[in-house]
């Protein structure tokens, strides 16, 4: 087990005792210091580390001393997920343990002897949280206050999950804890607006409504009608479509369905390939779209790692597909759908996009839009169009039945009405000026944050960014780290990204060669090009210190201190 100790100066008189006993118990120790009785050292700078190793599952417990322990744990217990106390006799370190399910133990070398400490020690750790309902919900109120209710709410100070699913609350807690604390560059991720999240968090939950509006197999759809039609009529109208399907769970259940919808299995399907940016569903031979469909693939330019639609030209020539799509995960740059059309019809293929990463950016008019061109357009709504997680299907009126009738009942039931009305307000949010202004500011963090680690010597896929992400190539300048161990350790210091395989990868996806890095989440906090710059230098601290614990320890204090001056938009 490991444990988390430090001490003040005062509390050094206490160490000795409380290292002996962890090394008696076999504990692997986190020690946070200090050892130096006589320099004298501010209370909270030992506490904090030690809770936060608390707080983030580096240790299951923690110890903690200083002249009367009061201090330590008043500072402790700043920390959500802490819960630290004062122990004095052996019976309050068993109640500590047993009932407040204590986590950190804090001791004060004015009242406690050296030798009184491994008895105290003994009772807390011999001890066992008690498991019953009224012990866990009372933790998890501790942990996790009255969210997703806040201020206002009719159900302000309450919370029914915390009452009747203790672990369940906390863990959503956790999360939250971990979103607010954490800053996030995965290129897919957002976050929603206290609207968005409400819709999708309401009774809507309860309809069944399969079909369409006006057309349900259920009775009782004349609300779901409603938030259905309003969403679709929101859709057609940001996109300029003349067809808006709403109801896939996913984006991955929106290219099924369009596949679905237009070809046979083994009909032949022209896609972008996984590894130069592509996305599974785009015919993966795991995925099913790669089972059912003969797939040819083509990537990017060996040189310019761009798309070559000449060479996309000539492939479709040769393989002359039922389809052609593209759109994809992981690729930094604009994306022509104009010429993907064009090339496709002129081999009398249809023309799918997938544009699920830059939704946002082409309702913003900042990408260009696929929706004139392609025959198709699929697209996630919770990517940078920062709404709920879902799909959306788009086309011509021409392909609408086959569409709808693929979605339902093709591949799916139920529709997720309380998703689907956390879309309309989704779509709505995406007509406005701040809306524009939101994708203006992602465009220039990405182009910051990527010029940034330029500057620092990285080397960036495709020469950098066009849009919301870029991927650093990690075997120029750093070529024994793979991209799994650039991940672990830009978590270490609360920086959440995501390794991925580059254009001509030669290491499995698993680890891959590089790390994918947007700045929607970011941009959605509040954060601007001066952040954006501060974080793509402390992504480069990190990656070039070696694994120096030092600092990665820096840097996430730098993280956290950053984080609290962008709070999320949500009440609790
Ligand atoms: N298409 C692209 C290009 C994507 O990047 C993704 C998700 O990352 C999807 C489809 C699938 O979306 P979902 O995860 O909602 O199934």
């Amino acid at each position: 087990m490991l444990v988390s100790v430090g001490m003040d100066h005062r509390g050094v008189a206490l160490r000795s005792a409380i290292l002996h006993f962890c090394s008696a118990r076999g504990f692997l120790v986190i020690d946070r210091g200090t050892a130096d009785g006589s320099a004298p050292v501010d209370y909270p700078l030992i506490a904090h580390p030690v809770a936060r190793d608390v707080q983030f599952g580096r240790a299951r417990f923690g110890i903690l001393a200083c002249g009367s322990g009061l201090g330590m744990a008043v500072a402790a217990n700043r920390l959500p997920g802490v819960r630290a106390a004062l122990v004095l006799s052996r019976e309050m370190a068993k109640i500590f343990r047993r009932h407040n399910h204590g986590n950190v133990l804090c001791l004060g070398a004015r009242w406690q002897e050296p030798e009184e400490v491994a008895p105290l020690l003994q009772y807390f750790f011999d001890e066992e949280e008690d498991g019953g309902l009224r012990h866990r919900r009372r933790v998890a109120l501790l942990d996790g206050g009255c969210w997703p209710y806040g201020k206002g709410s009719a159900m302000e100070g309450k919370s029914a999950l915390a009452t009747e699913d203790p672990e369940i609350f906390a863990a959503i807690g956790g999360e939250r804890r971990r979103q607010e604390e954490y800053v996030e560059l995965i290129a897919s991720e957002n976050f929603v607006s206290p609207s968005i999240l409400e819709a999708a968090g309401s009774i809507l939950t309860n309809k069944y409504a399969e079909g369409y509006p006006g057309q349900r197999y259920y009775g009782g759809c004349e609300f779901v009608d409603r938030v259905e039609s309003l969403a679709r009529d929101r859709a057609k109208k940001l996109f300029g479509a003349e067809h808006a399907n709403v109801q896939p769970h996913s984006g991955s259940q929106a290219n099924m369905a369009v596949y679905a919808a237009v070809l046979r299995p083994g009909d032949r399907i022209l896609t972008m390939s996984l590894s130069h940016g592509g996305h599974l569903t785009h015919g993966y031979a795991k995925n099913l779209s790669g089972m059912l469909y003969e797939v040819t693939h083509y990537g990017t330019d060996p040189e310019s790692q761009r798309l070559d639609y000449a060479a996309m030209a000539r492939i479709a020539e040769k393989v002359r597909p039922k389809l052609v799509t593209v759109g994809a995960s992981a690729y930094p740059r604009q994306i022509d759908f104009q010429k993907v059309a064009e090339l496709a019809h002129a081999v009398g293929a249809l023309a799918m996009a997938d544009m699920a990463h830059v939704a946002g950016l082409v309702a913003a008019g900042l990408h260009p839009s696929p929706v004139p061109f392609c025959d198709l357009v699929t697209a996630t709504t919770h990517k940078t169009l920062r709404g709920p997680r879902g799909g959306l299907i788009l086309c011509r009126k021409e392909f609408a039945k086959a569409i709808d009738g693929a979605v339902f009942p093709g591949i799916q039931g139920g529709p997720l009405m309380h998703i689907i009305a956390a879309k309309a307000v989704c779509f709505r949010e995406a007509t406005g000026q701040k809306f524009r202004d939101y994708q203006r500011l992602v465009l220039e963090n990405a182009a910051v944050m990527a010029k940034t680690l330029q500057n620092l010597g990285f080397s960036l896929v495709a020469g950098g960014t066009d849009n919301h992400l870029f991927l650093i190539d990690l075997r120029k300048n750093l070529p024994t780290m793979d991209g799994k161990m650039a991940q672990i350790l830009l978590e270490r210091a609360h920086i959440t990204v995501n390794k991925n395989t580059i254009p001509g990868e030669t290491r499995s996806p698993v680890d891959t060669s590089g790390v994918r890095i947007g700045t929607p989440a970011i941009t959605s906090r509040g954060m601007g090009p001066a952040e954006a710059q501060q974080i793509g230098q402390w992504i480069a601290e990190v990656l070039m210190a070696n694994g120096s614990e030092e600092t990665i320890a820096t840097v996430r204090e730098n993280v956290l201190a950053l984080c609290s001056r962008f709070p999320l938009p949500y009440p609790g």
